[in-house]
């Protein structure tokens, strides 16, 4: 990879932001579409977050941006316009300049749906989902479902307020069947049991020591546990639920798809997904 004067700059904010693995893919995908592009992670505590993401709008040379944890939503107050999906799930995920504005849009719940359906082999209409979370990626999942015609949806999170108040989100302004519960509600085995669909939505997975975040019991043998989580690649929920015999998806592919869908936005280019999945598997290798 060669820098110069003419490189487009393209940035990742988060905090952290060493463990993610989009500079690995981006750079991997500029590279292959021949586009004279630098994509880098740039590390940004919350108080900073208004003033580096305004220092794109005198970046000439600013190729596009990633928004990562934990500054999905403050960004979402940030840009000049969102996007349908950014502004319905309140998160931005990847910035486009437009004529010197910034335009915030959400491409996980996108990238999610794609990922469940080719990889999952999962068709969401008519189905009950269960979601483990109701943060930044939990909402996208519940965005993405309900628009693929999803027709009950359970969320449980640590927090029941912020559970509650999701599902009466869902099934006010969108007009489906959702049911709240903290995690731990006594209502939660008999509400999980005839569930077709399990998102973990929540970090507990990202340490290898973790626990699984529900108890695997729960779970029926029709019930396709996805983890959001990719590193690693095979978490403890995964792995019990496959030992019970459910079918199960990990986020590699919502991971690869999402960012595919930024490519195109920045690039307007065809996302060279062969090499940003090679270069995802080589450095999880
Ligand atoms: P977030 O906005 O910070 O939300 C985290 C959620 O997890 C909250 O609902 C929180 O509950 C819950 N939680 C946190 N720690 C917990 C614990 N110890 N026990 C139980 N619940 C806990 O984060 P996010 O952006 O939604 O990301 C969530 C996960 O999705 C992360 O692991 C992230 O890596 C993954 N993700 C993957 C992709 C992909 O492409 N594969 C894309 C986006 C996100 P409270 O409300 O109680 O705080």
């Amino acid at each position: 990879m060669r820098v110069g004067g003419g490189t487009r700059l393209f940035v990742i904010f988060g905090d952290p932001v060493e463990h993610s693995l989009s500079p690995v893919m981006q750079n991997a995908a500029l590279q292959a579409a021949g586009i004279d592009g630098l994509y880098v992670p740039w590390r940004v505590r919350a108080p900073g977050l208004s003033t580096a993401l305004n220092s794109l709008r005198w970046m000439e040379n600013f190729g596009g941006a990633n928004v990562t944890l934990p500054h999905k939503e403050q960004a979402a107050s940030l840009v000049d316009e969102l996007s349908p999906e950014a502004a319905s799930v309140g998160a931005v995920n990847t910035i486009v300049s437009r004529d010197g504005r910034l335009l915030g849009a959400n491409t996980d719940g996108q990238g999610f749906l794609r990922s469940l359906q080719e990889e999952g082999d999962f068709v969401p209409r008519g189905r009950r989902a269960a979601i483990l979370g109701a943060g930044g990626a939990a909402r996208a999942v519940v965005w993405s479902l309900v628009e693929a015609g999803i027709a009950e949806l359970l969320i449980l999170n640590r927090t029941s307020e912020r559970a509650e108040s999701l599902a009466d989100l869902v099934s006010r302004r969108m007009g489906v069947w959702a049911l709240g519960l903290g995690l731990g509600d006594p209502r939660t085995p008999g509400q999980l049991a005839t569930c077709a669909l399990l998102v973990n939505a929540t970090p507990v997975g990202l340490h290898p020591s973790d626990p699984s975040p529900i108890e695997p019991a729960l779970l029926g043998p029709q019930c396709l546990v996805h983890d959001l989580i990719y590193r690693p690649r095979e978490t403890a929920l995964l792995r019990e639920a496959k030992r019970r015999g459910c079918k199960v998806l990990g986020g590699l592919g919502m991971l690869l798809y999402q960012g595919a869908l930024a490519f195109e936005l920045w690039t307007g280019r065809k996302p060279p997904e062969q090499a940003m999945r090679t270069a995802l598997l080589q450095a999880l290798a």
